[in-house]
């Protein structure tokens, strides 16, 4: 499934909804002027002028996981089940930022796990990714963070969680290998213990490759 998508009238990414995140967006605006000065061009340039706020909103955008509450994202959706085989989706689209260099790295988070007593809707496991991937991240923490949630909300011991990413701080400076993708995996209770469940997962995930 697909993260959800910024909203604003001319497509950019969304304005301030309250006067904190106002304030908070225009002192980044400050900030960022000044970087984009430093690196030596001109904020007054004409296609320049806008590019501080821009900047900003997209930054405040990108880590949003910060200043939101789990328990209101990702509200409702858990169902009853008396089944107790392996739940498991695929290829969660996900966007998240490196905290070493707030650069993108972005790919796909498939999660694992064995119900007990509940199952969680698809859309929640989005906005579980969601929120941990719109902040500055580590991929392991991020993977591990998801699958630590996957296990709270659905009342269940047993998650495995994979994630297989791209990371532009790789790419963009030229290191050989530029397509290669970074995985990770986290496994909790059976599935830490129990190779054939891991198997029976990962004959199930594909783990798209995004970028071909
Ligand atoms: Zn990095």
């Amino acid at each position: 499934m697909k993260p959800a998508k910024p909203t604003a009238p001319n497509g950019d990414f969304p304005e301030a909804d309250d006067a904190t995140s106002a304030a908070t967006i225009k002192e980044i605006a400050s900030h960022v002027e000044a970087i984009i000065n430093l690196l030596g061009e001109d904020c007054t340039r004409e296609g320049l002028v806008k590019t501080p706020m821009r900047a900003a909103r997209a930054l405040h955008f990108l880590t949003r996981g910060y200043r939101q509450n789990i328990d209101e994202v990702i509200n409702g959706a858990v169902f009853a089940t008396e089944s107790n085989g392996m739940v498991s989706v695929d290829d969660i689209e996900f966007y998240s930022m490196c905290e070493h260099h707030i650069l993108p790295f972005f790919g796909t988070i498939s999660i694992g796990y064995m119900p007990s007593g509940h199952v969680l809707g698809i859309s929640k496991l989005g906005r579980i990714v969601d929120y941990h991937a719109r902040r500055l991240q580590l991929q392991e923490r991020l993977t591990r963070s998801v699958a630590q949630e996957v296990a709270r909300e659905a009342g269940t011991t047993d998650v495995i969680v994979m994630c297989r990413a791209a990371h532009m701080c790789m790419r963009m400076r030229g290191v050989q290998k530029e397509r290669s993708e970074t995985v990770t995996v986290e496994t909790l209770g059976r599935f830490a213990t129990d190779p054939s469940l891991r198997m029976q997962f990962f004959a199930t995930a594909r783990g798209a490759n995004l970028l071909g």
